[in-house]
């Protein structure tokens, strides 16, 4: 490609990046507003808009040459165009000859008619196939080269490269990420991967990408090695060989991973040079009284992660510790054992749930453990009256409450702290950057432990987590029972119910979960989420028939009916607070059989007389929430028992349930879950605070991102505020990334 070298970047380099497609000659407002649908709007947009793979179409084959089962590309001029009908569908067929003979092709769409103009030359491209026993060029995309056949087949070779053939082409995304309001996935856009060559090309030629400014120090791209980022633009769309279209790759999402890693690297820089945490040593004075408390012997792995919690918390430095451990592991312990030694060391801990109904079960837990202390624990709901809620502000203010234990309403900019020396955020996953970075601020430099039951694989861990240590309960409490999962069919639908009746006689309780409160309501998990690259172009999902989502209120009516003797109650979001109540209490008191549940059952509740999960509509579950509903039951020596029912529509979610009924292992399930939805989709991106990425690819590219990250940390300790000149882009360009979700404090 040439040209793109000659434009200087001046005061029209902003106005060439800006122009918009709608004025483009050959877009027009209809086709503008499809490309809207891919944000595509002007040449910038085109530019980023990346190939999702390339095909070979540098080699011409002569027609005589063309073998079944093959891909070819030929340049051939159309003799002759006729419709057919075969079996009531509708075919074009084109005769095409180039100078070592004739192929037909076959079209089943007559719209394509229309282009083919006989006598003028063609490059043609696609799979030859046996048709009634001839060759045929199956379906081929094509250009028309040249209209008539005034010219003789060498000036039509002489023509032929372009932006869809004689080189390696590109190959486009065409489906909106915008779903359907169904939560299906959206159509492709009705523009063919020949127009979207063309444009692209044409604004590559205007010498838009030259204008692109490159925020990569230079000394960083001579370093590693990198491509001059315009030729890697160029390069990635239409390169000269697939080695190019390689390495203009790696020059991009090298970037990109570089960018990331800036920012956690200057998270984690400013968290060290913060100022001074209190240390809270644990004595062994502390430590018994700890100990004596708890009412139970913290195992081997639980002992080990609180005693790295309790170095860090014996540092000026603030503690910023992941702990991980799966479902039923026993984490709340270790959190509790680091909140007393806050505050046996005078200081306030604060405690966040991301549901009410686990605040206020983690309030309990505290309650019962220390019950006559000195401590005093206190609960701030979102239901608190006024007056309850001012009595609440006045104590913590005055640091007479030494527990704050509370849900998102915790994080409201009144509430205020005496001395607060530790967070514990819970099920950390539920929470954004930004509301954690809230609670941080609410003390001088607070130590923070954040808790997850989702294991993170290790590309993550070196991304955004990068900046955490952490911890890990590697083996469950004593004396857990086994749980047969098993995925049945409707016709197996009466045994469930014997198990329910057989299970309450034994006086243990169920749970059926189901994914929205009711028929009206919206989903209250996450919608199925969508396949990466190759696999998604394959499954396009058959519509999910949003009726046969079934709700809550529905199915405690259908139960009740069915199973008139046991005691059923629901529990959901949209209840009140006393109602809620009532039924919890009811449940911890073994006063309910069958409880009738969203997801909310999901995070942390903990009854140890649980034996049966349900969970209906499956194919409507994330694979991690499935494992969280699972980890509700085992909790006990009693044997227990999962029973999803669920149609998956896609391979993907078919694979899930799959994995799900296959292994217990919460990191076998993360890694799979990893896998199936890409990385992007795996923690939800909003709630991670983990940008889009639109080129890398956390699994196959953890080397460049090893790399990136090491570059990054390295720089950022030379240069914490990013205050050197070469280091102007790249500053600009993460806090426009990253800025708000990494809760930077301030990059100057
Ligand atoms: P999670 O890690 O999912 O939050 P929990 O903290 O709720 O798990 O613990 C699950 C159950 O295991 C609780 O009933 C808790 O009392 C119990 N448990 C935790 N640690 C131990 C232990 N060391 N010995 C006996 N039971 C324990
Ligand atoms: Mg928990």
């Amino acid at each position: 490609m040439t040209g793109s070298g000659t434009f200087s970047a001046g005061s029209g380099a902003a106005d060439l990046l800006s122009r918009p497609l709608q004025f483009v000659k050959g877009v027009g407002p209809v086709r503008a507003g499809l490309l809207q649908r891919l944000h595509l709007e002007t040449f910038r947009d085109l530019i980023f808009h990346f190939p999702i793979a390339h095909k070979d179409r540098a080699s011409i084959t002569p027609i005589s040459r063309l073998r079944a089962g093959a891909e070819a590309n030929i340049v051939a001029q159309i003799i002759d165009v006729r419709g057919r009908r075969f079996a009531g569908k509708e075919k074009v067929e084109a005769l095409l000859q180039d100078s070592s003979g004739n192929i037909r092709a076959g079209w089943w769409n007559p719209y394509v008619a229309d282009k083919l103009l006989p006598n003028a030359w063609g490059f043609f491209s696609g799979k030859v196939k046996l048709f009634n026993d001839k060759r045929e060029l199956a379906g081929p995309e094509f250009e028309i080269l040249q209209e008539s056949d005034e010219n003789d087949e060498s000036s039509a070779a002489s023509f032929t490269t372009g932006p869809s053939f004689g080189r390696i082409v590109p190959v486009y995304n065409l489906r909106p990420k915008q779903r359907l309001p169904s939560g299906e996935e959206a159509p492709e856009i009705r523009i063919n991967q020949n127009f979207l060559r063309k444009l692209i090309w044409q604004a590559l030629e205007s010498g838009a990408a030259a204008c692109i400014p490159d925020l990569l120090p230079p000394d960083l791209v001579k370093k590693m090695r990198l491509m001059p980022l315009p030729e890697a633009v160029r390069q990635f769309h239409f390169p000269d060989s697939f080695a190019k279209a390689e390495a203009a790759r790696r020059r991009l999402v090298f970037e990109e991973l570089f960018i990331i890693s800036t920012g956690v690297a200057l998270r984690r820089v400013q968290i060290e040079t913060r100022a001074a945490a209190r240390r809270m040593p644990l004595v062994p004075a502390i430590q018994s009284r700890i100990k004596a408390r708890l009412p139970f012997e913290l195992t081997p792995s639980q002992a080990q992660v609180f005693s790295e919690i309790a170095h860090d918390m014996n540092s000026t430095q603030p503690m910023n510790r992941l702990l991980q451990g799966d479902v039923g592991s026993g984490k709340t312990a270790v959190a509790v054992s680091a909140l007393l030694l806050c505050v046996a060391h005078g200081g306030q801990a604060a405690l966040l749930a991301p549901t009410e109904v686990l605040a206020e079960q983690h309030f309990r837990t505290l309650c019962n453990i220390l019950q006559k202390s000195r401590v005093t624990i206190a609960l701030l709901r979102g239901a608190s009256t006024e007056a309850e809620r001012r009595e609440f502000l006045r104590k913590l203010d005055a640091g007479e409450i030494h527990i704050a234990v509370g849900t998102h309403a915790l994080l409201e900019p009144d509430v205020t702290f005496k001395n607060l020396g530790l967070v514990v955020v819970d099920e950390q996953h539920k929470f954004g950057v930004d509301q954690r970075r809230a609670l941080r601020n609410k003390g001088i430099a607070p130590h923070v432990l954040v808790m997850t039951a989702t294991p993170i694989p290790r590309t993550l861990t070196l991304t955004l987590y990068g900046d955490l240590d952490v911890s890990r309960i590697d083996q469950p409490p004593p004396g857990r029972g086994e749980i047969v999962t098993k995925w049945l069919k409707e016709v197996d639908r009466p045994k469930v119910y014997k198990l329910m009746i057989d299970e309450a006689r034994k006086g243990h309780a169920s749970y059926v979960v189901l994914p929205r409160i009711d028929s009206e309501s919206p989903l209250e998990t996450a919608p199925e989420t969508p396949l990466k690259g190759a696999k998604a172009a394959k499954a396009r999902a058959p519509k999910k028939l949003w009726s046969e989502v079934k709700g809550v209120e529905e199915e405690v009516k259908r139960l009740r009916e069915h199973l008139p003797t046991l005691r059923l109650e629901m529990l959901h979001g949209r209840m009140p607070g006393p109602e809620k109540d009532r039924v919890l209490t009811l449940l911890r008191e073994g006063k309910i059989d069958v409880i009738v549940s969203t997801q909310v059952i999901e995070v942390g509740i903990d009854l140890p007389t649980a034996t049966l999960m349900v969970i209906e509509n499956a194919e409507m579950f994330g694979l991690s929430a499935l494992h969280q509903l699972r980890g509700r039951v085992g909790r006990s020596e009693r044997k227990s028992y999962c029973i999803i029912f669920g149609e998956p529509t896609t391979e993907e979610t078919e694979e899930r349930l799959k994995v799900f009924c296959k292994t217990r292992d919460g990191f076998e399930i993360a890694e799979a879950d990893f896998r199936i939805r890409g990385p992007g989709q795996f923690f939800g991106t909003a709630q991670s605070g983990m940008p889009e990425l639109k080129i890398a690819d956390l699994l196959r590219d953890v080397d460049v991102l090893a790399e990136a990250r090491a570059e990054a940390l390295e720089r950022v300790r030379r240069d914490p505020q990013l205050r050197k000149v070469e280091h102007a882009g790249l500053k600009a360009r993460v806090k426009e990334v990253l800025g708000s979700r990494l809760g930077l404090i301030d990059v100057g």
